[in-house]
């Protein structure tokens, strides 16, 4: 069933676990997702980022009505839509969910841009997701990994004035693969979620450790992004079989078992199976 971000995260939030938002790119993938939600009897959110499959007229409403043919709930997220156009382009494509990301912009312009989204977006009955505070690229992580943090006094001011669903913050994770340990700052995390009437967002899941995610799901965070570790998984299951002769018949396959078989973790990890 296809359903908006509040559909699956107020109930995240008044219960306190999280659920997984999987970066998806391709049928295979999605299907393999779907099938782990499945599984698991778990809601499930697909992300879709505009440079990992630029066709999003033709990927959205695959990936759509491959959620509509589930059981299971499930949100479709564009997530980072860069311009207005890739937003609109995302609200026409069948996304159910739009990340408009303006956290470089200065608070006042980061707000004005979200409010407009957000006014457009559920004037069509669909959710909006903004980001305060910046989640930055992993390979930066020693150098910029501690700056623009979310402040929770500006939070407060973002949340109200521009009416988002749910809200990106920056507790210390990064986007990618990390070059440093990620230190997450779970006092800010406790404050931001006791301030926020709106479910909290984290970027960077991957690489961040089963213990700390586990923690943030149980102490305020209700959507978890996840790439690189759920590629990463699809890349080694298919490189440690045989894949000699016949076995490249196997090629998407193994791949999507190893990246099923990934979300079915987070699922476990983020306390949401049979949800
Ligand atoms: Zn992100």
């Amino acid at each position: 069933m296809l359903v908006t971000l509040n559909e699956i995260l107020k109930k995240a939030k008044a219960e306190g676990y999280a659920v997984p938002a999987a970066n998806v790119d391709h049928d295979h993938n999605v299907r393999a997702a779907i099938e782990a939600a499945e599984e698991m009897n778990s809601p499930l959110i697909l992300n879709m980022v505009p440079a990992a499959n630029p066709d999003m007229e033709f990927f959205g409403p695959v990936a759509a009505e491959m959620a509509r043919r589930s059981r299971q709930i499930i949100c479709l997220n564009l997530d980072h839509g860069k311009t207005f156009h890739q937003c609109m382009l995302g609200v026409r494509s069948g996304f159910t969910n739009i990340m408009i990301d303006r956290s470089t912009l200065p608070l006042e312009e980061n707000i004005r841009q979200v409010r407009e989204m957000v006014e457009i977006c559920h004037g069509l009955g669909l959710t909006v997701e903004g980001e305060l505070g910046h989640v930055g690229m992993g390979e930066n992580y020693e150098v910029d990994g501690n700056q623009a943090l979310t402040d929770v006094e500006e939070a407060k001011v973002f949340v109200e004035r521009t009416g988002v669903d749910a809200l990106a913050v920056a507790i210390g994770t990064a986007h990618g693969a990390y070059k440093g340990t990620p230190h997450i700052r779970f006092e800010l995390l406790h404050r931001l979620r006791d301030a926020l009437p709106v479910p909290l967002v984290l970027h960077g899941g991957s690489g961040s450790g089963d213990e700390n995610l586990a923690r943030c799901a149980k102490e305020g965070i209700n959507k978890l992004n996840l790439s690189n570790d759920l590629k990463r998984a699809a890349i080694e299951n298919l490189v440690s079989r045989d894949l000699s002769g016949n076995g490249a018949y196997q090629l998407y396959p193994l791949l999507a078992e190893g990246f099923k078989n990934k979300v079915k973790h987070y699922i476990a990890v983020c306390g949401c199976a049979g949800k």
